[in-house]
């Protein structure tokens, strides 16, 4: 059999997807199946001088190298070489050769495929025991609809084993748990307004900050009806020590995070009060 003819077995069977297929390629196959005179395989062996070190049994390359021998050989010097030759029973004709070379290619690419199909019966199973295992786990399959590293990586661990530890679906569910939260949290968290407004509220902390334009100084303000804003520190209280956690009333230009609607970016701010 050819490297060639190998190949062409080889896409040929791995372009069959699905068990159906497969199995209907075997079933096919065996259909053709011929009986063949059977050669009998005589094998001699010969010792001949290693052809790398040439019968020294020394390695022959950079001397840094810790062992100096030649490991082709061994340092024996000497390597025994392997001929195989197939005798045929007496009257074998050369149609009967040839016959028994294509039953080789045929066999080899029902081997290949009954592997594959092993395979594919074995995948199966473990996605049918994953989803017994989900449905065996209330909340499991809902958890698995979040996109988180760690659920996707649970997801994943249950595919290829077919279960989880308890330990791992507590993790799972107590994961979905918070994103549930924090989504309702969101969604209940007073909403920012758009535009030029007048807010109350306080000042949780402030930050300098440099960047290609130069230096500004920013605070996050607390809006009393629960929104919070990030906007330059007025002018007019900029140098004014102990500014967390004063109350100020402002007049300022909102524009509200597209990631967040519970907080704004605001510009132009001025102290109403
Ligand atoms: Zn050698």
């Amino acid at each position: 059999m050819s490297t060639q003819e190998q190949t062409q077995v080889k896409l040929q069977v791995q372009a069959l997807e699905g068990i159906p297929a497969l199995e209907a390629y075997i079933a096919a196959q065996d259909a053709n199946k011929i009986r063949m005179p059977k050669p009998t395989t005589t094998v001699e062996k010969r010792v001949i001088r290693c052809p790398k070190c040439k019968g020294t049994g020394d390695y022959d390359g950079p001397t840094w190298e810790m062992s100096r021998e030649c490991w082709t050989c061994r340092g024996e010097g000497t390597i025994t070489r392997t001929k195989r030759t197939r005798v045929w029973p007496e009257g074998t004709s050369e149609q009967d050769v040839a016959r028994y070379e294509s039953e080789l290619v045929r066999r080899y690419g029902v081997r290949l495929a009954k592997k594959a199909l092993k395979e594919a019966q074995a995948h199966n199973a473990r996605g049918a025991k994953a989803d017994a295992f989900i449905a065996a786990n209330p909340g499991l399959a809902q958890a698995f609809r979040e996109d988180h590293a760690i659920i996707r990586d649970l997801r994943d661990q249950l595919t290829r084993k077919g279960s989880l530890s308890e330990k791992q679906v507590a993790l799972a569910l107590k994961i979905a748990r918070e994103i549930e939260a924090r989504e309702v949290a969101r969604a209940n968290a007073p909403k920012a307004p758009r535009g030029r407004v007048t807010v109350t509220g306080e000042i949780v902390s402030t930050k300098e900050q440099y960047n290609a334009y130069g230096y500004s100084f920013k605070m996050l303000f607390k809006a009393q009806e629960g929104f919070k804003v990030w906007v330059s520190v007025p002018s007019a209280i900029a140098c004014e020590k102990g500014l967390e956690g004063r109350t100020l009333t402002l007049k300022v230009t909102l524009k509200p995070s597209n990631d967040d609607p519970s907080f704004a970016f605001g510009t132009r701010p001025t102290i109403v009060g």
